[in-house]
């Protein structure tokens, strides 16, 4: 049993990176693609160099990583790490909660060390080449740091929560483990953008003037009850743009990022903001929110139920069951059915972008959404021939030809 489980995680492991692997050949294939007709004139041929360029470099750098990963990983459990660890942790502690709070924070740490590098890289050699760098390395270690605080704090609460219901009711667990993770997404989803936005970014009203009136009555037109209006400056750390909406009932808010109103028209703003109240009106979030609830509760179950076995954890070279090897076995072993539900989220996501498209289009403002796509895509220097098994499987919105295509 502890050996068939030890290598079903082998083959998850390796499966799931050779199947990135081909994705990611099947992209380098079609991005040689030319430009389709309905999209020229986005790039110059100069932009258009320099798109290929980009894409090959952050094709390349995701190998390095992927293939870098995944050897440190198998390392881990051909040699036993996580064992050894658990082992070395057991001859120090008594509690186990403090042993698991421990094993956990030591795997973050050591796992987000190894990263830095690639990170740096990222964001000082390859962003910074292409002219989309805003970061400084101040900026840099400052996020790291609170990044740090927020997970020891934040996550560790809710671990240390759920480890406590674990040893209280082992029975109950995942019933109760899951209502205090739902009600803890409940309350983040609704005061997210002002307790933890505020740490990363400033975020302004819109002031008074042309585009705040423009917005206003284009809200109006469309029925929707829209008082907080923001922008964010996420110039500080890159020129890309962007603009999303958040929060429940009366904290609902849209955000914008500064970039996009130096890139934007007004008219091309207020229908970016358009199909943000397209998924308002269809009601998007909700039905994420319901579909995910019985998903998690699933997850919880199977979850509780392997908590308990002592072949998961001697798998990763444990002696008997405990809640931090049992747990990262879980994770793997349910990796391929959370791979699955992705895929299915995806869809569903497209699905629900093409309903705030056409939303857009029943007020008359498509042809300036296009052409805030076509500039958001351009300036972002995005590839404009993605290949549909790639789009299948990990794309949440569809690529910018097809949304054009059922925008005119
Ligand atoms: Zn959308």
């Amino acid at each position: 049993m502890v050996e068939t489980i030890f290598i079903l995680i082998l083959i998850i492991i390796s499966v799931d990176f050779v199947f990135e692997r081909i994705l990611s050949a099947l992209n380098v294939k079609d991005a040689r693609k030319p430009i389709p007709a309905l999209l020229t004139g986005i790039y110059s041929e100069a932009e258009y160099q320099k798109q290929q360029n980009y894409f090959r470099t952050n094709t390349r750098f995701g190998m390095v990583t992927a293939s870098f990963s995944f050897l440190v990983i198998l390392a881990m459990f051909v040699f036993g790490g996580f064992g050894w660890l658990d082992g070395w942790l057991h001859a120090r502690f008594q509690n186990p909660i403090v042993i698991s709070l421990l094993f956990f924070g030591i795997l973050f740490i050591v796992n987000d060390l190894i990263s830095i590098p690639f990170e740096w890289y990222d964001t000082f050699v390859i962003e910074e080449k292409f002219g989309f760098n805003k970061v400084t390395p101040r900026l840099f270690l400052t996020d790291k740091l609170k990044g740090y605080l927020l997970t020891i704090l934040i996550g560790g609460g809710i671990l240390t929560l759920i480890m406590w219901i674990y040893q209280w009711t082992p029975q109950y667990f995942w019933l109760l483990a899951w209502a205090c993770v739902t009600v803890f997404g409940l309350f983040m989803s609704m005061f997210y953008s002002q307790l933890i936005v505020p740490l990363f970014n400033k975020q302004t009203p819109l002031p008074e003037g042309e585009l705040r009136d423009a917005i206003e009555s284009f809200s109006k037109k469309a029925g929707f009850d829209l008082k907080n209006i923001y922008v964010i400056d996420g110039s500080k750390r890159s020129t890309k743009a962007n603009a999303y909406f958040t929060g429940l009932g009366k904290k609902k808010r849209i955000v914008l990022f500064d970039t996009l109103m130096n890139d934007l028209t007004t008219e091309e703003i207020v229908a970016v903001l358009a199909h943000e109240i397209g998924h308002y009106k269809h009601k998007h979030t909700l039905k994420n929110m319901l579909i995910s609830l019985p998903n998690s509760l699933i997850l919880f179950f199977i979850f509780g139920w392997m908590l308990k076995s002592d072949a998961l954890a001697q798998a990763l070279g444990g002696t008997s069951a405990n809640f931090h090897l049992n747990s990262l076995a879980f994770g793997i072993l349910y990796s391929p059915v959370s791979t699955l539900l992705g895929i299915a989220m995806n869809a569903l996501s497209r699905r629900f972008e093409y309903q705030a498209d056409a939303f857009v289009k029943r007020f008359g403002v498509s042809e300036a959404l296009i052409s805030a796509l076509k500039k958001i895509s351009s300036k972002s220097l995005s590839n404009l021939t993605p290949h549909p098994a790639v789009v299948f499987i990990n794309y949440s919105h569809p690529p910018l030809l097809q949304r054009v295509e059922a925008l005119v």
